[in-house]
């Protein structure tokens, strides 16, 4: 009842039942912080008022549970906290009870911080007894319940689908569970409900939803885990408009529930302007710095490097860094390294400074290759650019793709660096028209850019066969800041355009109707026009809660190495388990 407890309920006999976060004993008088999920509150005992509940007191220890009844009166003057709801109140319990004693605790709650994660994940039910932990799954149900509540009005039915299921088509590796009864089959833990919840608006249910746990036997990787939920929607006779209204009225919603207000509609982007602007398909959009294309200005240049790179049908483009003249040479030597790190991958990284000139002109540039520019392609690089004086501009030329990945990152660690990224600072835009196929160089064939049940634009239809590379979808993800919170799509209810898709991804006939023919029957039986989203609620509520790490909003994560430092899990299980399901272990190879 702690932080319920405030001044109004002054005079009235109260019961109070949490932990003793701390008991001080200050000469006669002991003082106890009693809390609860809400906060805490002050219980004194004084034995000249009763001695009895004093004895009782001088037993307590740190995280005892006890209940304690009794009048609330104000605190003396001088001795109110302010920090706390309850601090202008204490009581001074008649009647005190012991409910629970407590070992001495691995951690001490108030101090979690700075305890080593493995350790806090190990004793996690004690972890979230400190308030600034609590509060992240406390956002969490107060997100989730507001979406619930505002798909629930916009008519959408929440349904549950299979947990062991077959193998969906979201491109990670799946999670197996072996059949007893079936000897050598498996069921597949769902990547997403993707085929069911398309197969329910074939059922006729217009408006689906689910908060929807998924998983995925990824790669280790700081933010990953292996069971995640996503707010998963699909909706019938329905455009990409009407799909991304209602995530907007969600997403706006959801922001509200922990009284953040967000404008709608949302920022929308091609995908196209998105690569050529940002360099990457998830811009972020607090800040500008867009990258510049120059790839014409250099082809007609004598600067032999780029003039050769723009000719073969490379780019080279370039970003504007504001106020960069600044840099020393040792700053910008720094930047080339990155850019040229295995991380980023650039070949090089030209740069032009605009000094601020001191003969009273605009500004005079500074760099190695300026002598290679005629004044007039000078004069349409700082036009395009909009450089002045302050300012230093980076140049990269390679393979489209490559300068996009170098100059995209390059431009989010300038930003970092000179804080241009105010987490208050809230922009999320739609990536829409993404590209239907991806050439996968390793296995030389396309691979499925979101998946092979999106739809293509109609008129790139024609496409499919002669020019893969360019057919853009009804495809869209929606970007927070530069984070992808979720994607969706309209899908193909036609069988004849799945099949000619299945045939660019290269899967004949028989893979197709071993892996979804279930859902290519469907189509077949009157499947409305349909299409939907997934937003992935842990990285949504861990944006929105304003921490960094996926695991403080989930009750009981996995560690980085996708182990429960708690339960153990996964582990090894006995002879007898593994013989009912027929199975054999083998030593793993031990890698050199
Ligand atoms: N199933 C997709 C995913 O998990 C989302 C969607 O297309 O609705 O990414």
């Amino acid at each position: 009842m702690s932080t319920s407890i405030t001044a109004a309920c002054l005079g009235q006999d109260v019961v109070v039942a949490g932990w003793v976060e701390t008991a001080r004993d200050l000469g006669g008088l002991i003082f106890i912080d009693l809390r609860d999920h809400r906060g805490t509150v002050q219980v004194v005992s004084d034995p000249s008022r009763n001695p009895e509940v004093h004895k009782v007191f001088e037993k307590l220890k740190s995280e005892y549970v006890i209940a304690c009844k009794g009048p609330v009166t104000i605190r003396p003057e001088g001795s109110e906290n302010t920090s706390i709801k309850s601090g202008a109140i204490e009581i001074y319990p008649t009647e005190v009870e012991i409910l629970n004693t407590s070992k001495v605790l691995p951690f001490q709650i108030d101090t979690v911080d700075t305890v080593n994660e493995d350790l806090r994940l190990r004793y996690r039910y004690l972890e979230l007894r400190n308030e600034a932990k609590r509060v992240h799954l406390i956002n969490r149900h107060k997100i989730v319940h507001a979406i619930r509540s505002y798909l629930n009005d916009e008519g959408f039915m929440e349904i549950e689908t299979p947990i062991l299921s077959k193998s969906t088509p979201e491109g990670a590796r799946d999670y197996l569970v072996p059949s007893r009864v079936h000897p050598n089959n498996f069921y597949a833990l769902p990547q997403s409900p993707q085929l069911y919840k398309q197969l329910l608006m074939m059922s006729g249910f217009e408006k689906y939803y689910q908060v929807a746990r998924c998983f995925r036997d990824e790669d280790l990787r700081a933010d990953r885990q292996p069971e995640f939920t996503q707010i998963d929607l699909e909706m019938s006779f329905v455009t990409q408009e009407d799909i991304m209204e209602a995530t907007e009225g969600m997403i706006r919603t959801a922001f509200e529930a922990i009284d953040i207000q967000v404008e709608t509609p949302f920022l929308r982007m091609s995908h196209d302007d998105a690569m050529n602007f940002y360099g990457c398909d998830r811009p972020d959009m607090r800040f500008d710095m867009k990258l510049v294309d120059l790839t014409d200005v250099m082809a007609a240049s004598e600067f032999q490097a780029f003039a050769n790179i723009a000719k073969d049908g490379g780019k080279v483009k370039a970003i504007n860094y504001k106020g960069g003249a600044k840099l020393s040479r040792k700053d910008i030597d720094d930047l080339r390294d990155l850019a040229m790190s295995h991380e980023y991958g650039a070949k090089g990284l030209a740069w032009i400074t605009y000094k601020v000139s001191e003969e009273g002109k605009p500004y005079e540039l500074q760099s190695p290759i300026v002598k290679f520019f005629k004044e007039a392609e000078l004069a349409e690089i700082t036009k395009r650019t909009g450089a002045e004086a302050g300012d230093v501009l980076l140049f990269v030329a390679d393979k489209t793709a490559l300068v996009h990945h170098v100059l995209g990152k390059l431009r989010l660690h300038i930003a970092k660096k000179e804080g241009l990224m105010d987490p208050k600072d809230i922009k999320l835009v739609w990536v829409v028209d993404f590209p239907m196929f991806e050439y996968d160089e390793k296995s030389k064939r396309y691979k499925a850019n979101h998946h092979p049940f999106t739809m293509p634009h109609r008129d790139h239809l024609e496409k499919l066969e002669t020019d893969p590379a360019g057919v853009k979808t009804y495809a869209y993800d929606i970007v927070f800041n530069g984070i992808e919170l979720g994607g969706g799509s309209i899908r193909v209810h036609n069988t004849e355009i799945q099949k000619r898709i299945f045939t660019t991804l290269g899967i004949d006939d028989a893979t197709a109707k071993d892996r979804f023919g279930f859902l290519l029957e469907a189509l077949e039986m009157g499947a409305p026009p349909h299409g939907g989203i997934a937003l992935g609620l842990d990285r949504f509520v861990m944006l929105l809660s304003g921490t960094e790490s996926i695991r403080d909003v989930i009750a009981f994560p996995k560690n980085q190495a996708a182990v429960c430092p708690l339960s153990s899990a996964p582990s090894g299980v006995d002879q007898e388990q593994l013989e009912e399901l027929f199975l054999k272990l083998v030593e793993p190879e031990v890698k050199e």
